[in-house]
């Protein structure tokens, strides 16, 4: 795969920043919600307040899609993040909540596209958990008896019978779900937003959150915000305050590489009639998709762990693109002489629990983490859920499945650099094995 001439962009390759970008905040207000942190889950929180007639301002550091909800591969997913097996096994009780949420949230996040006419090219596809190995197969079969347990929508599959590129074995597709332009349903949010009476401060990065008489006070360069009540979503920047719970969320940089655009004929012979987007079963995922522009974007592998806040602006690194490369050429070797195009990055956040999250941290501040790498469906719908308790005093029984009752948080394990590092090594090691045995089933049959 060729990788001489890769456009590294530090926002993303879906969309451009937008024109418009509003005015930041010169002055003290007050209000009766403010949401801080205009991406998808901060503007459906406000959106939905506005329509609910409430006085809502919401604060956003750059402008609103700045962060991963314009930078995500856009695989609107049925199901939670993590390792499947792994939640089953700690929060067995938990799972049909779980599974019912997620559902709830991407079906939430289509109608969000209806009701708002955006166009965002999205195509219920489903998503399909595909193995690239015999292993990863015996993965996916447990992991289809625990979701089948819990009622989700899933169908399982050889690579032929789910329509999917024939380098990989086969897989399950969770049916509910599929692939979109993430930032053009982000920038569609962001003008359902702003055609509300919610008044929308961008360029205005929060600096403090703080109470004072039973109001919290939110500070930020140039102006103050008195509100009766905040909803803090700011998703993996969420640690830049003292009011924020040591260990709420880790910050992880996760990275994703487009294609050029390929022959239609070329693509059609991989045999991927689903258009279904593919995560494999590493450790840490590969994730693959097609585009309407007849590219594939796909990425992850490694997960760079923040250290500081406020967490930097990043450029992916070169080594990694060459590994996403070398990547995309054993799944695809048909393609192998496919150059990349762009490459962005973006910071998500990690649970220590790996569920979504929320809560209050008193009466006032309210939060969320709803994304380890799966909010494009998570993210907006607990953000309206949010938007609903404000307004109505009552949590809907999908919040109530992942509310946190004393925000205090284990720290997460295999976090650190050195954790990563090992699952990284641990996938590489199943890679080399499985490469040499592909190998060696060639010679035999040469
Ligand atoms: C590369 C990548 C690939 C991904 N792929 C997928 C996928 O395929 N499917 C999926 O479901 N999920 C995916 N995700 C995760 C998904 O994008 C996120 O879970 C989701 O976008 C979270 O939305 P959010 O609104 O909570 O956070 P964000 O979109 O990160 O928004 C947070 C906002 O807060 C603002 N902010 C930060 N600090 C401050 C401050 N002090 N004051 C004011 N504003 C502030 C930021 O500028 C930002 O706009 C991916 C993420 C990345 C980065």
């Amino acid at each position: 795969m060729k990788t001489e001439n890769v456009e590294y962009t530090a926002f993303c390759g879906w969309v451009d920043p937008p024109a418009d970008v509003r005015p930041s905040l010169a002055g003290d207000l007050t209000c009766e919600v403010a949401v801080v942190g205009g991406g998808i889950g901060g503007m459906s929180t406000a959106l939905r307040l506005a329509e609910r007639g409430q006085d809502v301002v919401l604060l956003e550091a750059e402008f609103c899609g700045h962060g991963a909800s314009s930078r995500n591969a856009g695989q609107l997913a049925g199901a939670p993040g993590g390792d499947l097996q792994l939640l089953d096994l700690l929060y067995r009780k938990k799972m049909p909540g779980m599974i019912r949420l997620t559902e709830h949230a991407a079906h939430h996040v289509e109608s969000l596209i209806e009701k708002y006419g955006i166009d965002c090219g999205y195509e219920r596809t489903g998503n399909v958990f595909a193995a690239v190995s015999r292993g990863q197969m015996g993965r996916v079969r447990r992991v289809t008896r625990i979701l089948r347990r819990v009622g989700a929508d899933v169908k399982l599959g050889t690579s032929e019978e789910l329509g999917i590129p024939r380098g990989f074995l086969g897989g399950m597709r969770e049916n509910v779900g599929g692939i979109m332009n993430p930032g053009q349903f982000t920038a569609g949010m962001r003008r359902a937003l702003l055609n509300t009476s919610a008044r929308v401060f961008e360029q205005t990065k929060v600096t403090d959150v703080g109470r004072d008489r039973g109001q919290a006070v939110i500070t930020t360069p140039r102006g103050l915000v008195r509100a009766n009540k905040v909803v803090l979503a700011t998703n993996a920047y969420a640690g830049e305050w003292d009011i924020t719970p040591p260990r709420l969320s880790v910050p992880i940089w996760v990275v994703e590489v487009e294609t050029e655009p390929i022959d239609p004929a070329r693509l059609e012979a991989l045999g991927w009639s689903s258009r279904s987007g593919l995560v494999t079963q590493h450790n840490i995922m590969e994730n693959y998709r097609l585009t309407s522009r007849n590219t594939i974007v796909f990425g992850v592998r490694r997960l760079e762990r923040g250290r500081t806040y406020p967490l930097p602006q990043k450029l992916p690194d070169p080594a990694l693109v060459e590994e996403l490369a070398e990547a995309f050429t054993t799944r695809f070797p048909a393609l192998s002489d496919v150059a990349i195009e762009r490459t962005w990055g973006g910071w998500i956040a990690i649970t220590s629990s790996w569920l979504p999250i929320a809560g209050q941290l008193d009466d006032a501040t309210y939060y969320s983490i709803a994304c380890n790498g799966h909010g494009l469906a998570q993210a907006p719908y607990v953000g309206s859920l949010i938007a609903d308790l404000i307004v109505d005093g009552e949590r809907h029984e999908d919040l109530e499945e992942l509310w946190v009752k004393k925000p205090k948080f284990p720290r997460p394990l295999m976090m650190g650099s050195l954790g990563l590092r090992a699952i990284w090594t641990v996938d590489r090691f199943n890679d080399f094995v499985n490469g040499s045995k592909r190998k060696s089933a060639r010679q035999k049959a040469g």
